[in-house]
């Protein structure tokens, strides 16, 4: 804070608002850690975003504010009317393409850093940024540059996978890792060429050809990734979004874009991990391995003793029972039965039932997705467990309802060294006494395996749109 009375005011207001909108991030972000709080955090964080644009307004004098004016409505305004749009079932998709944006900010900033030399209010040290040996200010322009087209054409190519556009499998292309290395390699030696030896006109090719190979590497890094490993990537990407924006805020000197994007990436990576973990797979066995390309048995498979059960009989079996978990899945969020959910758990619960929920770290098509719809049809946050705290309990449970879950309760898993699957915990329902599973048909899950909980001799199935299901039932167990 030395020579901070040497500052003009304005200069002095803006740092003041870049420190209160860094620890606004912080908080935020901790806030966003509980369910209970998440809202808030959220709130918070958009607050602290919005602080850091005003006190940048404030802080500048030569740069014609209108611009930014502009940019923030525009911006605000595409969010607004996508969040309000936006299918539950549609966030994984919009969480991709935010990504993706957020990817292409930072390309954008740091070319635009890279053409100006820096944001006139905030000289960078070195006039040309890439082109004076040693100049730190060139990598992380070159880094921004490199993560962000990563990060932006990934996350197109997650999106098109998420939204069906193109085939979720992976597609392995031949030689795919000696392109890669051939790639990393290319873009190593342009990077180090345009920071520390070459200026002017060659350093600007070598800049166009270091967003061309991000565009490519993009693109190849998330093609090979496929069927259930996809929530993997999305963190990934999310976590490659947030260190662009901070290299970014390295070229441009702007410690709040420096501290949000750390946030942004360390949550990213940690969140990986948690996915990793989740899946019982190494994160370079998800992006360099393609598992699941040869999915050995279809989305149908070929079932033998399927049992099936109506409403009425489900009703009459969980009025008499007196332990029953709850295992939604991705079904649950396409037919928006929360709320049939929650109305159901209510009268079996009048009826002396205890009620759990069993929430898998990846099911639905986002992480926390279980979660966040079953808080907005306010399920007590005690009845909710995680899949380690409650995994043992089944054996010892009378029913277990499962809701258009399918890949996380698919017992194949556990056994079958074939399937794509293998390895990746899920639920253990089939150990409970009886299991009734909802979902419309005998069709596969994300991962398009075949699911052998349908053949088990305790499981029922109950074929229709879970919601209407679930409001089925709960008339019979009403009418007793
Ligand atoms: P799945 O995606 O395995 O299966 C969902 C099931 O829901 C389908 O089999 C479908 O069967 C059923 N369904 C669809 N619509 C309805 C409806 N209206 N009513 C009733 N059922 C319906 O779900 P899980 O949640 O078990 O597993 C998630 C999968 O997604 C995992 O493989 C995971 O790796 C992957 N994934 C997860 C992400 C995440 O971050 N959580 C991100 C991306 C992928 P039918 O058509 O017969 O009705």
């Amino acid at each position: 804070m030395l020579g901070a009375a040497n500052l003009p005011l304005n200069e002095l207001l803006a740092h003041f608002g870049y420190i209160v909108s860094i620890l606004m991030f912080m908080v935020g972000i901790m806030l966003m850690g509980r369910v209970k709080t998440a809202k808030n955090g959220n709130r918070l964080a958009a607050g602290a975003m919005l602080l850091a644009v005003i006190a940048q307004l404030v802080q500048m004098k030569t740069i014609d504010p209108v611009w930014i004016v502009v940019g923030l409505v525009v911006g605000a305004l595409i969010g607004a009317v996508a969040s309000i749009r936006v299918q539950m079932t549609q966030m994984p998709e919009m969480v991709a393409l935010f990504n993706g944006s957020g990817g292409l900010a930072s390309l954008l900033v740091a070319v635009a850093a890279y053409a100006y030399g820096g944001i006139p209010s905030q000289p960078l040290a070195g006039a040309t940024i890439a082109g004076s040996r040693g100049d730190v200010n060139g990598l992380a322009v070159m880094l921004s540059i490199l993560i962000g087209g990563v990060t932006f054409t990934g996350s197109i190519i997650a999106f098109l996978k998420l939204a069906e556009k193109m085939s979720g499998k992976p597609i392995l292309l031949p030689g795919r890792h000696a392109v890669n290395i051939l790639l990393a390699v290319l873009v190593a030696v342009f990077i180090a060429l345009g920071v520390w030896v070459l200026g002017g006109g060659v350093g600007l090719a070598l800049l166009v050809l270091v967003i061309l190979l991000s565009f490519i590497m993009g693109i190849t890094l998330v093609i090979p990734i496929g069927g259930g490993d996809m929530p993997v990537v999305i963190s990934l990407l999310n976590s490659y979004s947030g260190v662009a924006a901070a290299m970014a805020g390295f070229a441009l000197g702007s410690h709040v874009l420096i501290v949000s994007g750390s946030l942004v990436g360390a949550a990213g990576l940690i969140l990986t991990q948690i996915m990793c973990k989740a899946m019982n797979r190494s994160l370079a066995n998800v992006v360099f391995g393609g598992f699941g390309a040869e999915a050995a048995t279809g989305g149908g498979g070929e079932y033998k003793n399927v049992k099936s059960a109506d409403a009425e009989t489900a009703a009459m079996v969980m009025a008499d029972a007196q332990s029953i978990i709850i295992v939604p899945g991705y079904g649950m969020a396409v037919s928006q039965a929360q709320h049939a959910v929650r109305e159901l758990a209510k009268l079996l619960e009048a009826k002396g039932a205890s009620i759990r929920y069993a929430i898998h770290p990846v099911a639905g098509r986002m992480p926390g997705h279980m979660n966040v719809l079953l808080a907005e049809a306010n399920v007590p946050y005690e009845q909710l467990f995680e899949m380690d705290q409650i995994n043992e309990e089944f054996k010892s449970t009378d029913v277990v309802l499962v809701i258009g879950a399918n890949d996380t309760v698919n017992p194949a898993a556990k056994t079958d060294k074939t399937s794509p699957l293998y390895g990746m915990p899920v639920m253990n329902v089939e150990e409970a006494k009886t299991v009734f599973t909802m979902k419309r048909s005998l069709g596969g899950g994300f991962a398009q395996v075949k699911n052998t909980l349908f053949e088990c001799p305790n499981n029922f199935m109950i074929y229709g749109d879970a919601r209407k299901t679930l409001e089925e039932i709960a008339k019979a167990v009403k009418e007793g």
